[in-house]
């Protein structure tokens, strides 16, 4: 009876994997026809093994996170580039030691719609998290960024600026899809990279609005979270950036952030250069609380 079961699933995976397999072979290009479904499949049974499960809308069920009492305050680490020269560039090895650090320590680092989870529901997907980010899409978030942190099999969100998309030191169009399927959200942060607080209402209305636009056109996604460039933001940009769709908005005000903060003024943790994984340590232990 064994024995004809083992046979009969031999006989199932067969059917489910030749196909593809076929496919593959016969266009030379891999399984570019048969792959989404395989793809899928794995992507469901990962996020089941990491306790992120989705319901039949595709919305994240928190039912098995774990639930706290008091307000979570959670680590959102604020990056730029991943290199060397000033004391917004970290290099690329002691970046590499952070992330060793945090897998090591068991961190989960969590996505946008996963952050907002926690910071609204009070609730976490794992005991320890932290939620990874980028301002300004340098490229060297692709080229040094991108491989750690797919080594450590971790995700990230990169603010990117629109009117940087394929210009210099910056991001390019191809490499900001490819990211965004393999773990790394792009989101905004705004047109032009000014400062907010010195705009009219108007001006930070239209910052705001073009481009979510125009990440929700070239990713084909909801974008949901603002960077305010240079940290800069006043009352108005709270109202404005909700208005525009938004479900966050991150700022440079230093520590852990909280619902409290308001869900528009959003705190994070500034890792500099020259930091020692110690250090490193104790800043991302300070900034959590549950
Ligand atoms: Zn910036």
């Amino acid at each position: 009876m064994k024995k004809y079961r083992v046979l009969w699933m031999a006989a199932l995976l067969g059917i489910l994997i030749l196909p593809g397999c076929t496919q593959g072979i016969l266009e030379g290009i891999g399984t570019k026809t048969a792959a989404p479904i395989a793809e899928d499949d794995i992507e469901v049974a990962e996020a089941a093994e990491n306790g992120i499960g989705r319901d039949s809308e595709g919305h994240i069920d928190t039912g098995e996170w774990i639930k706290f009492e008091s307000p979570v305050q959670l680590p959102i680490l604020m990056y730029h580039s991943i290199s060397e020269g000033n004391g917004l560039r970290v290099p690329r090895e002691e970046f590499r030691s952070q992330m060793a650090w945090l897998r090591e320590n068991g961190y989960y680092t969590l996505s946008p719609e996963e952050a907002f989870l926690v910071l609204t529901e009070n609730r976490m997907p794992s005991e320890k998290c932290v939620w990874l980010t980028f301002d300004d899409g340098y490229t060297d978030n692709y080229t040094e960024a991108f491989l750690i942190l797919k080594e450590n099999d971790m995700k990230a969100t990169v603010f990117m600026i629109g009117k940087s998309i394929d210009k210099g030191h910056h991001l390019t169009e191809n490499q900001m899809l490819e990211m965004s399927k393999d773990g790394i959200s792009i989101e905004s942060h705004t047109i032009n990279h000014l400062e907010l607080n010195r705009m009219t209402a108007e001006q930070q209305e239209a910052e705001m609005v073009q481009s979510k636009v125009l990440f929700d056109r070239i990713l084909d996604q909801d974008t949901t979270v603002l960077s305010y460039p240079v940290g800069r933001y006043n009352e108005e940009s709270l109202r404005l950036s909700e208005e525009a769709g938004y479900k966050m908005a991150v700022t440079t005000e230093p520590g852990g952030a909280s619902r409290d903060q308001g869900m528009h003024a959003l705190h994070r943790v500034r890792i500099s250069p020259g930091l020692s994984v110690d250090g490193f340590a104790s800043l991302i232990e300070n900034a959590s609380k549950h």
